[in-house]
């Protein structure tokens, strides 16, 4: 009795084996009489962006943050207008103005930025040409000048602060323009609130992939680890760290 049990089992075992493999044997070997059409897609077409004459154009599809003349996108965090210093299409941390922020909110982006730390280099470390690009309010990218300074490898600039280190050290000299193009998923959440699926960023430092994909832990920490925290659609935020760093050339397009 025991012994026909076992036999059943193995071939049920066998059957279930053959019902998986047989199918995909099967395909392979009649895969030159296939249809090529049968796994062509043609409808919807892909919408169409025009991405400018130029690279560095900005794409026809993207929301412009910054029109060179005015910060008129966006916000100290208070809600007074933002009082950082405007000058030959570029904008500049005022030292104690704060933080500011977009007046949009976004989700998942494709974002280009460009950054400039001052060109006279008066500190070392964290305190030299430090500011931040905080995504979704939260999630600092760091901007600082990493150029032949020294600092904790996960705070340099490039690098998802406290969370990852760049992949590479790209940075330009101090007062040199420099570019970040960033991927970025927005975390989704629970009804309950928990993180299901987390953040993932992909960053390239003037046109150098230095965060491949990496998962973000949660919101940035200065000190201890991060735990996330439920949120919806949100900010650009950038920090004002005391050092007069500047920004140009703003666009986002949502994804
Ligand atoms: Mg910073």
């Amino acid at each position: 009795m025991l012994k026909s049990n076992s036999m059943k089992t193995y071939q049920l075992a066998f059957l279930l084996l053959t019902i998986a493999v047989i199918p995909s044997v099967a395909q392979v070997q009649n895969r030159e009489s296939l249809d090529p059409k049968v796994t062509e897609v043609w409808e919807p077409k892909a919408k169409k962006v025009n991405p400018g004459a130029l690279p560095g154009d900005v794409p026809s599809d993207a929301v412009v943050l910054f029109n060179g003349k005015d910060l008129s996108e966006w916000t100290s965090l208070d809600g007074i207008p933002a009082k950082w210093e405007v000058k030959d299409g570029s904008f500049t941390v005022v030292k104690g103005a704060g933080d500011i922020k977009t007046k949009k909110v976004f989700g998942d982006m494709q974002l280009h930025i460009e950054w400039r730390t001052p060109a006279i280099v008066e500190s070392e470390g964290q305190g030299r040409g430090n500011s931040g690009i905080f995504l979704q309010e939260r999630y600092e990218l760091q901007v600082l000048d990493s150029y032949e300074s020294q600092t904790y490898r996960n705070g340099q600039a490039g690098a998802i602060y406290k969370q990852h280190s760049p992949l590479v050290n790209a940075t330009r000299k101090p007062g040199e323009w420099q570019t970040y193009d960033v991927i970025y998923t927005t975390p989704r959440f629970s009804e309950s609130g928990d993180a299901i699926i987390p953040a993932y960023i992909t960053v390239l430092h003037n046109g150098i992939v230095i965060q491949n994909h990496v998962e973000i832990r949660g919101p940035t920490e200065f000190k201890g680890l991060p735990v996330y925290v439920a949120h919806g659609k949100a900010s650009i935020k950038l920090q004002d760290h005391g050092n007069p760093v500047s920004y140009r050339n703003i666009w986002l397009r949502e994804l």
